[in-house]
């Protein structure tokens, strides 16, 4: 039989029974495996930089619904400075800042599912197991793609229109989607992004025009820009 001076030393060492129980749980859930989507597909056809190149930050996965597939494809732009380097460390600083960004904003993550840099590269955003949250009330199979940079103040370099035509194409093949339904965020929403001279390009990436848009609803996590 333990005596009771045992007993409060074992308390004493473990943190309490109560507090090392439930501290036990907590590591539990964020052990947990979050759902990944294998983005072998997108390798061989474009240079794709993965989340742990700019952070090892997880999600909140409390805050994030599952995607379940896409079906429309939105284009962004940050909408702030010009951009007009490409280097590797300044994208990630980049894609980081706007990370910090939407996670101040109460976002369970970036809210963006790929980053295109202006040399082209393609950043691993938020993972497509989950919906996005880009565009206010018309995030459900809504795929968000942010490009760095002010376009109505600069154009899109030429690798990263190339960039994000391979990435499209690739993803429209992937989840089947429909190649009019490629947006510019101001299609769905009153919105200046992502600028006149990035969604004339986007437009022209469209197969057919118009279509009719669904934006309307309450934003589940925010809008982002
Ligand atoms: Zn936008």
């Amino acid at each position: 039989m333990r005596s009771r001076r045992d007993i409060l030393r074992s308390f004493l060492l473990t943190g309490g029974w109560v507090l090392g129980t439930s501290s036990g749980v907590l590591a539990a859930a964020a052990k947990r495996p979050l759902p990944t989507v294998d983005l072998d597909f997108l390798d061989s056809k474009v240079t794709l930089k993965r989340r742990t190149c700019w952070t090892d930050t997880l999600p909140r996965p409390w805050l994030l619904r599952e995607a379940g597939g896409f079906s429309r494809i939105t284009v962004h732009h940050q909408g702030a400075g010009i951009v007009t380097s490409g280097h590797e460390n300044t994208s990630a600083a980049a894609v980081d800042a706007v990370h910090g960004g939407h996670c101040r904003l109460g976002f369970a993550d970036i809210g963006y599912h790929f980053v295109v840099d202006y040399d082209g590269r393609i950043w691993e955003a938020r993972s497509l197991a989950y919906e996005g949250a880009h565009v206010a009330g018309a995030n459900e199979k809504n795929l968000g793609i942010l490009m760095l940079g002010n376009f109505n103040r600069q154009t899109p370099s030429r690798k990263s229109l190339d960039a994000v035509r391979e990435l499209m194409g690739a993803l429209q093949a992937h989840y089947a989607i429909d190649g009019k339904a490629l947006f510019g965020h101001c299609d769905l929403g009153a919105s200046e992004c992502p600028g006149k001279n990035l969604h004339e390009k986007i437009l022209k990436m469209r197969r057919t025009v118009p279509i009719a848009t669904d934006a309307v609803g309450v934003a589940k996590e925010g809008e982002a820009t």
